[in-house]
């Protein structure tokens, strides 16, 4: 009897209850095998090349310029000739290129998502849902500002700054990208932009959105390259460093432009508390802790990395993470099912997997949920930290992957004492019923963003940025066009 026969008009009952594979389609995007420079509107060619790789199973994606010191010296130059016609457009016209740009991002935006997800490893549901819908969001809101600086910033007569070198990281390619560009371009800058190494991919096919919004020549420029292009970028003759990227090299950046006169902000890392309290609505704030940290494989400056948990409700908040995490799926980032993507390259696997270790050695206790892992690319499991003491590393620094430790409290000022007791000051999270616990909380702690009773929530109204040790300046909202602006 043939399959058919056998079941006649009856599906058959399926081998097994686990989610059934549903791959995105890679077809949309078209890669080159190489990529030179976006300089000036044109693709020069670049003396080396290295090659980027997909950490989902390692496969080489593409080959990618690595500009030299004379490259990156040649697109500032192009950048600050295209300054002098660009900076005097009227804010109305920059606002168009700007509202193009967004538009086209929109329209691209599943290439953009599945190509997102092939260079960096995150979840496509995640590319396709935060990644995209916010990188246009962020054109679209700085372009409507762009004719309305005078309102913006009343009585102090705001003035481009000229060309801004852009720094960016490998978490969020595209969206970073987004948040550096949006609110230089409307501000009247011209700009130079180095993508991260390991994901270059989505910064390259933002050059063809450029070509088709017709920006003119010279405003937007894409040098890829390593640290090295990087530090070219921030020692060449540019107005303004905008950097996103590890606390280290911020640091060295800023020892760089002591007393240079370019203007400088860091975005940098962070060790967020994410703190729950004995009245929130436990379920919510599993999803919420879920989220923080598991969300782009912890991969995240503000995740919230650090739970700290009311010792009241400290065995149901853990016994209910738990049980959450086992139903989370990790796998292939172009499934849309998957929660968990790839870790982004072997250097940070080996950066994760040697501060878990240290946390077991350190005495804490871990658990991660029974899952299977591929055998090729880079992979951590979800994994949670308790019996925590604040002195272990793994309390301390940035993990930058899917790793959580859990700290607990009793009263709102230990919660507070211990939220801050960190280097960093970007984020942190607070579940409570509580309103004016909610604003106590938001008054004492020192974290550049406080989301109650959610986490990881984006706007490009809204500003973002950290204090101590996480950087400054603030990018995002009317706080985020500020360092692009000169005033009388
Ligand atoms: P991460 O730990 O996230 O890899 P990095 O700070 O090393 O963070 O990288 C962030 C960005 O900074 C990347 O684009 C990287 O190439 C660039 N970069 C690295 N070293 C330097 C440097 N010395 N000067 C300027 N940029 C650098």
């Amino acid at each position: 009897m043939t399959e058919l026969d056998k079941r006649q008009d009856r599906s058959p009952v399926p081998q097994g209850w686990t989610y059934a594979p549903a791959p995105e389609s890679t077809d949309v995007v078209r890669l080159q095998d190489r990529y030179g420079l976006y300089i000036g509107g044109e693709w020069l060619a670049a003396k080396e090349h290295f090659t980027t790789i997909s950490p989902r199973d390692e496969a080489p994606l593409a080959e990618v310029a690595q500009a030299s010191e004379a490259d990156v010296h040649k697109a500032v130059a192009v950048a600050r000739d295209a300054f002098q016609s660009w900076s005097k457009l009227p804010g109305s016209e920059r606002a168009k290129y700007m509202f193009r740009i967004a538009r086209i991002l929109a329209e691209r935006s599943r290439e953009f998502a599945v190509l997102e997800s092939l260079n960096g490893g995150k979840p496509i549901k995640e590319s396709r849902d935060v990644d995209l819908p916010l990188a246009a969001a962020h054109f679209f809101y700085y372009a409507g500002w762009a004719d309305k600086l005078e309102y913006a910033f009343p009585n102090r007569t705001p003035k481009a700054l000229g060309v801004a070198g852009q720094i960016i990281p490998w978490n969020f390619p595209l969206l970073m990208l987004s948040w550096k560009i949006a609110p230089a371009l409307a501000a009247g800058n011209t700009v130079v932009l180095k993508p991260a190494e390991t994901t270059p991919l989505t910064a390259l096919l933002f050059c063809d959105v450029l070509r088709q919004a017709e920006l003119p020549p010279g405003v937007v420029n894409i040098v890829t390259g390593d640290g090295s292009t990087g530090a070219a970028l921030v020692d060449a003759d540019v107005d303004k460093i905008a950097f996103t990227g590890s606390t280290e090299v911020g640091k060295a950046i800023q020892r760089r432009l002591a007393g240079t006169g370019k203007k400088l902000t860091l975005e940098l890392g962070g060790k967020a508390a994410n703190i729950v309290f004995d009245d929130c609505a436990i379920d919510q704030a599993v999803e919420g802790i879920v989220n923080g940290i598991y969300f782009n494989q912890g991969h995240v400056c503000c995740a919230g990395s650090r739970l700290l948990v009311q010792e009241s409700i400290y065995e149901p908040v853990v016994e209910k993470l738990k049980q959450r995490m086992a139903t989370l799926r990790v796998g292939d980032p172009l499934d849309k099912n998957t929660d968990v993507g790839a870790i982004n390259s072997r250097e940070q696997l080996e950066r994760i997997e040697e501060l878990v270790a240290a946390g077991k050695e350190e005495g804490a206790e871990i658990y991660q949920p029974p899952c299977k892992l591929p055998e090729k690319g880079y992979w951590f499991a979800p994994t949670v930290f308790t019996n925590v003491a604040q002195s272990y590393r793994i309390a301390q620094e940035e993990i930058f992957g899917p790793v959580l430790s859990v700290l607990t409290f009793r009263t709102p000022d230990e919660a507070v004492e211990k939220a801050n007791n960190t280097p960093y000051g970007l984020s942190a999270g607070v579940w409570t019923e509580k309103g004016s616990r909610i604003l106590w909380m938001a008054q004492h702690l020192r974290a550049g963003v406080v989301w109650a009773n959610t986490f990881n929530r984006f706007d490009p109204t809204s500003p973002f940025g950290g204090y101590k040790e996480s950087g400054f300046g603030r990018e995002g909202g009317l706080h985020g066009m500020e360092p692009y602006l000169d005033f009388e």
